[in-house]
């Protein structure tokens, strides 16, 4: 694992994006915040931690702690979404808010406002090297056009089935942050293949609404 954060990291990624499953919310489990933690020592890039759990209420001091600088939990998992939301940001850490393929964005309409990332998930949260479900594409529209008629300044992301050939498409759709997992381990040569994600991003209709938004900035590690 610490050998695949530094290739994360010499990639030329920006964030390491970690993958919290606990055979709950999604069929499989992989691990909890001692990995996050243990992770922490290998790379100074941003953690940015995807919780695909239940009751992620009880565990966000934990991933805080170990060393996450966005948190994402799931619209579906948790009732009292602007609560944790609060809490996460009153640790110090950007707040995430993702939503599976079959929630619609106007779910979580009244949180856009409270949020520094909305994650749109792609495939069906659960299991790697899926093919991408294009049809949530238009989510990621719509959370541009609420974006921009709202004036707020969340960072869209795209979890699942993002690879060389779906990346233009995520990006034209309106994707900020394109988020890699399998793509990305198998591909033999990983600086070209960053390289030509971050390209995808170029170019868009709405790069320039893109350009008005600030970096998701962290404070610096030691
Ligand atoms: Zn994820």
């Amino acid at each position: 694992m610490g050998d695949a954060v530094r290739q994360i990291e010499t990639s030329g990624a920006d964030w390491v994006h970690v993958d919290v499953m606990d055979g709950r919310f999604v069929p499989a489990i992989t691990f909890g915040p001692k990995m996050v933690g243990d992770l922490r020592a290998f790379t100074k890039l941003p953690f940015d931690v995807h919780l695909m759990i239940v009751e992620p209420e009880k565990h966000i001091a934990a991933f805080a702690a170990a060393g996450a600088d966005c948190i994402t939990f799931h619209a579906e998992a948790v009732t009292h979404q602007h609560r944790l939301a609060q809490q996460i940001r009153d640790m110090g850490k950007k707040c995430g808010i993702s939503i599976v393929p079959s929630t619609s964005v106007s779910c979580i309409d009244c949180m856009l406002q409270f949020v520094d990332l909305v994650l749109v998930m792609t495939v069906n949260p659960g299991a790697g090297g899926q093919k991408i479900i294009e049809a949530c594409f238009e989510k990621t529209a719509t959370l541009v056009r609420l974006r921009e008629e709202r004036g707020l300044s969340f960072l869209i992301s795209v979890d699942g089935g993002v690879n060389e050939e779906t990346a233009a498409a995520a990006c034209r759709a309106g994707a900020d942050v394109l988020i890699a997992g399998s793509a990305f381990f198998n591909a033999k040569d990983k600086r070209a293949f960053v390289h030509t994600l971050k390209g995808a991003s170029k170019d868009t209709p709405i790069d320039e609404g893109r350009a008005r938004l600030p970096r998701m900035s962290y404070e610096a590690r030691p």
